[in-house]
C-alpha cells in the first residue's frame, strides 16, 4: 500500500489517484483524463496573465510596425500554408468548380461570385 502511494499521486480536481509521468512528478497536479488536464491548463493560463497583466496590452502598435517592415509576410505565409494544405490530399472526394470570369476581376468579385453559385447551385460541376 505505501509503495502504491509513493507512485501514485491525487488529483487536485478530480480526487482520484494516478501515476504521474516520471519527468513531471514533482510538479504534475493532475490526472491525465482530458478535463482534468483542462481545467489545470486554464488555471495556470489564468495564474499567469495575472503575474503578466500587461503583457497582452499595447502590443499592436509594435506588431502594426513589424508588418509595415514586411508587407509580403502575411501574403507569403497564406501561399506556404495553401501549398501544405493542397499536398494533403481531401478525406474525401472533391469536385471541381472551373469559373469563366473577366481578366481584370477583383479578388473580392470573384470570391462573391463563387459565394453566389455555391448559394444558388447554379453552374456545372466538373469532376475529378
Ligand atoms: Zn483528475
Amino acid at each position: 500500500m505505501e509503495s502504491i502511494q509513493r507512485e501514485q499521486k491525487r488529483c487536485v480536481y478530480c480526487g482520484r489517484y494516478y501515476k504521474p509521468d516520471p519527468r513531471t512528478r514533482k510538479t504534475q497536479k493532475s490526472c491525465p483524463e482530458a478535463a482534468c488536464r483542462a481545467k489545470r491548463k486554464r488555471q495556470s493560463q489564468r495564474k499567469w496573465t495575472e503575474a503578466n497583466p500587461d503583457y497582452f496590452q499595447g502590443r499592436y502598435e509594435k506588431v502594426k510596425q513589424w508588418r509595415e517592415r514586411h508587407p509580403d509576410y502575411q501574403r507569403l505565409w497564406r501561399k506556404r500554408v495553401r501549398e501544405i494544405q493542397d499536398k494533403i490530399p481531401p478525406p474525401e472526394p472533391v469536385r471541381r468548380m472551373v469559373f469563366v470570369i473577366p481578366e481584370k476581376m477583383l479578388q473580392s468579385e470573384i470570391q462573391d461570385e463563387i459565394r453566389l453559385v455555391r448559394q444558388s447551385g447554379c453552374g456545372f460541376y466538373v469532376p475529378g
